[in-house]
């Protein structure tokens, strides 16, 4: 037994989402990632004496979407409160934020490891507002100051500590990324901070009473490196610990291209923030009645469609998990599936050749050409016998996306891909490849089964290749057994 089995890791996350709302969480300046620095900074963000923030509605209503989505109890009174400290890119000297009275209090996501179903419980969601950003890689000798996120708002989602390992800590995070992204209150997007996570690891020896000291690790710009941070740290803990070394109760940040983490505060003496009511916000009160508005607007969420997809439709788990990963895809999938009821051949449409076409092209399915519509009418080719898989996929579907207003079956005719599956026609073709060969044809009714391939291959050819596969192997084998 390894030294590290010994031990489990007690991982809990903080993720920041940011809104996609188009203003501030307490101003009208606009929330945009990428305008031209400090120009949407009005005299709110800056926190002049005198100037009045007001609380942003459509924030509100995000985090009570978000509460929804995750079961959690979502409080009446909202007060806000002054975090206080000093940086750079804090011109107010203070964020405000929620701290006794968060807006949602436990919930729960439900996520896939693997193939196994999880759980995490939440801890807690509260509304907050972003700081302006530091530029350190800009200028050689100063660091510069963006504002424009100033004021941005947060929500804030904090787990309990019941994560394991790095990787369920990263099928949790996609789970949270999607159900953000379908609820259309973030864009999940990483790389622009849009979605942050920090990490809080401790190791304790398998079923020990209490934690142990944890270390939290921020600056991890994607999910992958959430992942590896905490690997990184579970090992460096236990490896601590068995040295008999102390481990600091710090915040460590995480460096990419080493995989490592480095000190960059202790916290072992907690920050006071003085933490107080925000005195120029009333308080909020989110009504049932509102709770019910926002209820009968919830979009249907990937869960519902997991579920929906493996129960009603009979798709696999598997086919069912990828078709929900993304919302575009989900959408366009559930266009399809109005159009036919052969939902196994449009999941394999979706995630077979239309995927392959989208990768292959770099794009999105947002830019696809082909309406669902559209591939509803090559499966119905296919299913009557018309058009064999293999050609809708090689040389159909292409042609269709260079004429997508064309029919379907138009361009399976001008391609001359419209396949024989007149059993009239087909019976003359069988007849004459039985008579052709009819040492072989006593050969099978002697027993020998096998050379049935043989015979649909023969009539195949001579059919050039355009009769129905599916009939034409019943029509062979009824024709050979009653001979
Ligand atoms: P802090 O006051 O340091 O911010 P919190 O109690 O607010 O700590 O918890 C922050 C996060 O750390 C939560 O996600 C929580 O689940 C997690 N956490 C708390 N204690 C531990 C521990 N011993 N090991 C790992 N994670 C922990
Ligand atoms: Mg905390």
């Amino acid at each position: 037994m390894s030294v590290y089995e010994k031990y489990e890791a007690v991982i809990g996350l903080e993720c920041h989402i940011q809104l996609l709302t188009k203003t501030k969480m307490y101003s009208n300046d606009v929330a945009e990632y990428g305008a031209l620095p400090n120009t949407n900074v009005s005299v709110i963000s800056l926190g002049h004496p005198g100037t009045l923030p007001m609380v942003n509605k459509t924030a509100i209503e995000f985090a009570v979407k978000l509460g929804l989505a995750v079961n959690s109890n979502i409080r009446e009174e909202n007060q806000f409160a002054r975090k206080n400290y000093f940086y750079a890119d804090l011109p107010k000297g203070y964020q405000v934020t929620q701290d006794k009275t968060p807006i949602c209090t436990g919930g729960f996501v439900n996520y896939k490891d693997k193939d196994q179903d999880k759980r995490l419980n939440l801890t807690r969601i509260h509304m907050e507002e972003d700081a302006g950003k530091s530029i350190h890689d800009v200028d050689p000798f100063h660091t510069l100051i963006d504002l424009n996120r100033a004021g941005t708002p947060l929500l804030e989602i904090v787990t309990e500590p019941e994560l394991r390992t790095g990787e369920e800590a990263y099928a949790y995070l996609n789970e949270v990324r999607k159900l953000v992204r379908y609820l259309d209150i973030c864009d999940g997007n990483m790389e622009e901070g849009s979605l942050r996570c920090d990490a809080n690891i401790s190791v304790r020896i398998k079923g020990a009473p209490e934690f142990g000291k944890k270390v939290e690790v921020k600056n991890m710009n994607s999910f992958r490196n959430v992942q590896r941070a905490i690997d990184f740290e579970i090992k460096r803990q236990v490896d601590l610990i068995e040295k008999n070394e102390p481990i600091a109760v710090e915040t460590r940040s995480f460096d990419a291209v080493n995989g490592s983490t480095f000190s960059l505060r202790s916290k072992e003496s907690a920050n006071d923030y003085r933490y107080f009511p925000e005195p120029d916000l009333q308080p909020v009160y989110v009504t049932n009645n509102y709770i019910d508005t926002i209820k009968s607007k919830m979009p249907v969420l990937p869960a519902q469609l997991f579920e929906r997809y493996t129960k009603e439709y009979g798709l696999s788990d598997y086919d069912a998990f990828q078709l929900t990963e993304l919302k575009e895809i989900a959408a366009y999938y559930n266009e399809l599936v109005s159009h036919t009821k052969n939902y196994k051949s449009a999941a394999n449409w979706v995630m077979g050749t239309i995927r392959s076409s989208l990768n292959d092209r770099a794009i999105t399915i947002q830019r696809f050409e082909l309406k669902p519509a559209k591939i509803a009418e090559i499966i119905k080719l296919i299913d009557d016998g018309k058009v064999s898989n293999t050609a809708a996929a090689a040389k159909l579907f292409p042609e269709l996306i260079a004429n997508s207003s064309a029919s379907a079956e138009d361009i399976a005719k001008k391609l001359d891909l419209i396949q024989n599956s007149n059993s009239e026609d087909l019976q003359g073709f069988i007849n004459s490849v039985l008579e052709k060969f009819p040492a072989k044809v006593d050969e099978y009714k002697g027993g020998k089964v096998g050379l049935l391939g043989m015979f649909v291959g023969e009539v195949m050819k001579a059919s050039k290749g355009k009769a129905d596969p599916k009939l034409l192997n019943t029509l062979v084998k009824e024709t050979l057994d009653k001979k």
